[in-house]
């Protein structure tokens, strides 16, 4: 019977020491924070989105970087495994649009719950408050720790798994801590820079319409004249530029065109994308003749969210006094521009305080895909977003997590 100390309290570290149990193996988990799975917690807007229910093998094209080093992971724990873990254990799950899965209640503390009882259950000993220092290796693993008194220890252990998370919304305890742990140990860290993050645009246009959250709208990042990303969903406006699901997905493909320096980047968002532009013309026609004495800029309340109208005005060209009855064919051919073609320019990405998650981590070639054992130190192991992996939004990045925590957790070969 080994024993294993696993550093961090996230989904990988609590994956990984439900396996470890599994083997037979004494656990204990030391998480910083004064409870498990802070980030967590925030997931989903607050409802977790635990995996992604798609067909097994489209899990890879969802994984962004290093998604070959991730094949035994994702095999040995897919998303099938995830979700009958939850249903088993007191979260039942339920599929949503793009195939997205999310606890039934629709609350992430029960993902948490079900994690933390079948810890408890196995009889993982969860050490919180509990900040890691240092790990040595001599004959065995020495943790170096400091409690929430600042008094400190040095647990002795078999093996050790590192599963601190990146260094995004660093509030929740991913600070980065980990990384100084692979290094000491003569790991190599790949880049690291803010991934699935909001973006900043220029200009201050924007400002006025802070807070407002869009529907159905649809969003284009156009690099060169050339579109690379056009999706439909929901964004929001913030004050320094754009966020929402919409612009997470679009934050990939946006950071592949900054990196290979593709030129001005520009986002376009079309306010109406159901409706033709004839088709909004003869709306727009039809609202004009509804309040043909008033004046253009209180004609469009049927149309578009309050605080938006003011940018639309501006935008379309047209005096926002002029009466209805005046506004020509062309003004309105303007003003359908204006809705359907919504464009500002891209200035660039917020920083790690932000971003749904850190791309680059310890290298993978210095980790076995197999095991999730490094290949420079036996029995030192990485779980989660520690690792030079990550995925697109829709739950492939806690997927990468229990993935590799569970085999991290399984693997001790002693
Ligand atoms: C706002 C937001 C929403 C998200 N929503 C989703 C979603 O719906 N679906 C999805 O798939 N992904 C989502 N993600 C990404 C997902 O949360 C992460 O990929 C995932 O949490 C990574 O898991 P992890 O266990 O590797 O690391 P983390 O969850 O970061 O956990 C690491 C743990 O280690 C602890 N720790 C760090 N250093 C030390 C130390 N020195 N000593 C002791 N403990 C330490 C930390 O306190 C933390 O609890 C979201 C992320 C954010 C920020």
């Amino acid at each position: 019977m080994a024993k294993v100390i696993i550093i961090g309290a996230g989904p990988a570290g609590m994956m990984a020491a439900l396996s470890a149990t599994e083997c037979g193996d004494t656990v204990t988990v030391i998480e910083k924070n004064e409870k498990a799975g802070k980030k967590l917690f925030i997931t989903g807007k607050g409802r977790c989105n635990i995996t992604n229910a798609c067909d097994v093998s489209d899990l890879f094209p969802n994984i962004l970087s290093n998604r070959k080093f991730m094949y035994s992971a994702i095999y040995s724990y897919d998303n099938s495994f995830v979700m009958d873990f939850f249903n088993n254990n007191g979260c039942l799950v339920k599929v949503e649009r793009g195939d997205r899965v999310f606890p039934v209640s629709d609350k992430s503390s029960d993902v948490i719950r079900a994690l933390t009882k079948a810890m408890a259950d196995a009889g993982v000993t969860l050490l919180t408050s509990c900040r890691v220092i240092k790990v040595d290796k001599k004959d065995h693993f020495y943790v170096q720790y400091v409690d929430g008194k600042n008094k400190k220890h040095v647990m002795e252990g078999d093996k050790v798994i590192i599963a601190t998370g990146g260094k995004s919304y660093p509030q929740t305890g991913s600070t980065g801590d980990g990384y100084q742990f692979a290094k000491a140990f003569g790991h190599n860290i790949t880049k690291l820079s803010p991934a699935l993050v909001p973006f900043e645009l220029k200009g201050n246009d924007f400002s006025e319409i802070m807070g407002l959250s869009l529907k159905n709208v649809s969003l284009k990042v156009k690099t060169g004249g050339k579109i690379i990303f056009d999706e439909f969903g929901e964004m929001l406006f913030t004050h320094f530029g754009i966020s929402g699901p919409l612009v997470l997905s679009a934050a990939n493909v946006t950071a592949a065109a900054v990196e290979k320096k593709s030129g001005d980047i520009k986002v376009v968002i079309d306010l109406k994308p159901a409706l033709s532009e004839e088709v909004l013309d003869a709306r727009i026609l039809k609202d004009f003749q509804m309040n043909i004495n008033k004046q253009f800029k209180n004609s469009l309340d049927r149309l578009l969210p309050k605080s938006i109208i003011p940018l639309i005005v501006r935008r379309s060209g047209i005096d926002g006094d002029k009466e209805v009855n005046s506004v020509t064919k062309e003004e309105r051919a303007a003003l359908v521009k204006a809705i359907k073609e919504l464009d500002f320019e891209f200035k660039g990405f917020r920083g790690f305080e932000e971003a749904i998650i850190t791309k680059g981590g310890v290298d993978v070639k210095q980790i076995n895909p197999s095991t999730m054992e490094s290949k420079l130190v036996e029995g030192l192991y990485f779980a989660g977003e520690i690792i030079d992996v990550d995925g697109k939004t829709g739950g492939f990045n806690l997927q990468i997590a229990w993935s590799t925590g569970h085999l991290a957790g399984s693997n001790y070969g002693g």
